[in-house]
């Protein structure tokens, strides 16, 4: 397949070359889903991240449209992987506004979706972070919305080993609202998975990335003479120890998020750091930026190589 026809295939329109740029085509599949090299395809997924579903603003339309989008490309995802912020608040919300967006979230995910889904908790996703009124409050409900036992975790699928972080800790401060960042329990666990698993080529799945450029440059941040403050609330606040361990442990490859929803690629010591932007585009109200509403599709090579291709599937306001 050339270059022509994986975009058709696509159906991803003009504007796509802008956004891949050259290096997302390093590895252009052929008809038998082998790269333009040597390595074998071992797994397609779809990135999924930042829908923030609500009632308004036609969210379940789009959620919808996205869904068909992914689901009716010529080749075809065998999973979603989701990085959280699912619901549009639950934050500071009622209890009921909550149970509305989840309800929402699973009548589309089970009634225009077949895919199986993998998920990673996301800031908005957790009830009641900054007004504890309830046993619920915090990551349970979201976790059991969900589906899981832990915030934290990793799974096998095709060869690849899958790191499921948890980036989002009550403020250290106060308990109340939340940073992004590891916990201690969490990071000794990451790097005793990391020790156990080092055969595997390993993906890390994050919702707030680990590394990022675009915060820097979205939101006026940089002030002169102080310089950048990106708050507690924007990438992880221990990136500088979690890339360090990534050091000591080569088959970290990938680390996928969202959370900025916005598309950018850091690539730094060995491991590629991308956010992709969000199905929500600009919490569905248009374009985030330059990075429209959209999702990825990845694929993971047996090599250990990867492509990563952001496709916006039509969204307008
Ligand atoms: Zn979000």
């Amino acid at each position: 397949m050339n270059r022509r026809s994986l975009l058709k295939n696509l159906s991803i329109g003009g504007l796509t070359g802008l956004l891949l740029g050259k290096s997302a085509f390093a590895n252009v599949l052929t008809e038998d889903g082998n790269n333009a090299g040597t390595a074998k395809r071992a797994l397609r997924f779809a990135h999924l991240t930042d829908v923030h579903m609500q009632p308004e603003l036609n969210a379940p339309k789009g959620l919808a449209s996205c869904l068909h989008h992914v689901q009716s490309q010529a080749d075809r995802p065998t999973l979603i992987i989701n990085t959280g912020d699912c619901i549009m608040d639950a934050l500071k919300q009622p209890k009921d506004r909550v149970e509305t967006q989840w309800k929402l979230w699973h009548q589309l995910m089970t009634g225009e979706n077949s895919l199986p889904i993998e998920y990673c908790i996301g800031n908005h996703d957790c009830w009641g972070f900054g007004q504890k009124i309830d046993p619920l409050y915090g990551k349970n409900y979201a976790l059991d919305m969900m589906r899981l036992q832990k915030p934290y975790r990793s799974f096998d699928q095709s060869g690849w080993h899958f790191v499921v972080l948890d980036s989002i800790q009550p403020r250290s401060t106060d308990g109340q609202w939340y940073a992004c960042q590891l916990d201690d329990a969490q990071f000794e666990w990451l790097e005793q998975d990391l020790e156990a698993n080092k055969e595997k080529h390993t993906v890390i799945l994050s919702h707030a990335p680990i590394l990022s450029a675009a915060p820097l440059v979205v939101g006026h941040l940089g002030k002169t003479d102080t310089g950048y403050q990106l708050g507690g609330g924007a990438i992880l606040n221990d990136a500088e120890r979690v890339v360090t361990l990534f050091t000591k442990y080569p088959q970290v490859k990938l680390a996928l998020s969202g959370h900025i929803h916005l598309n950018d690629e850091v690539k730094y010591q060995g491991v590629t750091y991308i956010s992709n932007g969000a199905v929500s585009g600009n919490w569905w109200k248009g374009d985030r930026y330059a990075t429209k509403n959209g999702y990825a599709l990845v694929d993971l090579y047996e090599d250990g190589t990867f492509d990563n291709i952001y496709i916006p599937y039509g969204w307008t306001v």
